[in-house]
């Protein structure tokens, strides 16, 4: 799914972290290739503008660009913009009584409207424990109502067709009568499609919406068709009315251009994504998920996100500020050393940084809870001048931190090598502009 967008929106950041110190014709020419890559994805033109109008406000902005790991940065509001545009918030699908409510899927022929009717079925059934009675008003394809009858079958559901003779609106009016009287607490309508959109298709879908009271209209969308999706979408939305999408035939390989389209378009909320052919194949659709995986960045995203849980931006300015000033003392490299604690076993974390994987020196820095009360223990058996300024500490004074803290000799000089060699990755990564990536190839 969305293979080649995510490829090349990875390529773009790639190249951006490796800069560390961000300009604002950098990020706008990041953008020129986001903006193609989506483009290419076949998303509609119109929303790739917004979009990126919407990411180069924020993104360009001296926040981003003089704060802390600004590709980092660059690359969340991206993430940030994709989830809003797919529709912010995951919503569900809401059916209250008075029963029976009435839920129609529209779109167009081939869209998957019978698969993902009877699939609804399945998953209100299954996951809501209602009764779902599944009506047959496709008129059209004669066999539509011949594939929804065996899958009503299979999903559990009630099923009603009704003799030649009837139109599609009375089928469907019908089908509701038969669903009161029989207890059913869901009635899901399949409705006819067509090759493309026409005025008497739109015609039809509104009189079964009308007949049958729906209080759901759910625009089912092909998501392998790209942005042709965009027009038929547009004109359900005007014409009938819809309340949510499903989006089918997310297994298959969509460019992304329906899905990354069809919210600005309806302004209605993708509710589900169709993955399979299998009734099983209906999930419900999180915008955020969806966003991380086009972007393929699942790792570096939640490392972003376990620091800003772990780190507050004003603690992380100030050890920046300390380390332009020379002015990082040992205090300062526990309070680092907690917090880093704070996110997570290190190892794990350093395997989430390019780059910093290979920082040798680092490695040795076994941060787990003893060896934090160890290194606690050394920092207060100082003087307040010698965790200042610890180039102060000689021999004797080393003989001394040990015999107060209860450790060796050898446990000081081992703290004050990594003090340092934090100290010194810190300034190269600072005088690269404040990204939080280091340069690669790093002893
Ligand atoms: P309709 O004309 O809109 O009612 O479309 P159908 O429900 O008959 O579906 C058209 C084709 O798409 C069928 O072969 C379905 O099995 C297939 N299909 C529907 N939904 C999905 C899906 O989510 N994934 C895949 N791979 N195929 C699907």
């Amino acid at each position: 799914m969305f293979e080649a967008l995510t490829e090349r929106l990875n390529a773009v950041f790639k190249r951006l972290s490796g800069r560390g110190r961000l300009s604002e014709r950098d990020v706008d020419e990041a953008l020129r290739e986001v903006r193609l890559a989506l483009l290419e994805a076949d998303v509609n033109f119109r929303v790739v503008k917004g979009f990126i109008e919407r990411v180069r406000s924020r993104a360009t902005g001296a926040e981003v660009l003089e704060g802390l790991a600004p590709a980092h940065q660059v690359v969340r509001i991206v993430r940030d913009e994709l989830t809003a545009l797919l529709g912010g918030k995951a919503q569900a699908l809401v059916l209250d009584p008075p029963w029976p409510a009435v839920v129609v899927m529209v779109g167009l022929q081939g869209s998957g409207k019978t698969t993902a009717a009877a699939k609804l079925g399945y998953f209100i059934h299954k996951r809501h424990g209602r009764r779902v009675l599944l009506v047959a008003a496709d008129l059209q394809r004669p066999a539509a109502i011949e594939q929804l009858r065996i899958l009503s079958q299979q999903a559990g559901c009630g099923f009603f067709s009704a003799g030649h003779g009837l139109s599609a609106p009375d089928v469907a009016r019908a089908g509701v009568a038969c669903a009161d009287k029989e207890g059913y607490e869901v009635v899901v309508v399949d409705t006819a499609g067509r090759q493309h959109v026409d005025e008497e298709l739109m015609e039809e879908a509104r009189r079964i919406v009308e007949a049958s009271r729906a209080r759901q209209v759910l625009l089912v969308v092909d998501a392998m068709t790209g942005q042709d999706a965009v027009n038929v979408a547009r004109a359900f939305a005007e014409r009938v009315g819809v309340h949510g999408v499903v989006l089918t035939k997310l297994d298959g390989d969509a460019r992304g251009g329906a899905a990354l389209s069809v919210r600005e378009v309806t302004g209605a909320p993708i509710l589900f994504a169709g993955t399979g052919e299998r009734l099983e194949g209906l999930e419900p659709f999180y915008p955020d998920r969806m966003a991380g995986r086009i972007l393929g960045m699942g790792d570096v995203l939640s490392l972003i996100e376990r620091a800003e849980q772990a780190v507050r931006a004003d603690e992380a300015r100030s050890v920046l500020r300390k380390i332009r000033e020379d002015s990082f003392g040992l205090d300062d490299f526990l309070d680092q050393l907690r917090q880093v604690r704070r996110m997570g076993p290190l190892d794990q974390l350093l395997s989430m940084i390019p780059g910093l994987g290979q920082a040798k020196a680092l490695k040795g820095l076994n941060v787990d809870e003893k060896e934090l009360n160890r290194v606690e223990a050394i920092i207060q058996s100082m003087t307040p001048s010698e965790r200042r300024n610890p180039a102060i500490i000689d021999g004797s004074r080393r003989r001394r931190i040990a015999a107060g803290s209860g450790t060796r000799v050898q446990d000081v000089n081992r703290l004050l090598r990594q003090y340092e060699e934090a100290r010194r990755m810190m300034r190269l990564v600072t005088q690269r502009g404040g990204a939080a990536l280091p340069p690669s190839g790093l002893p």
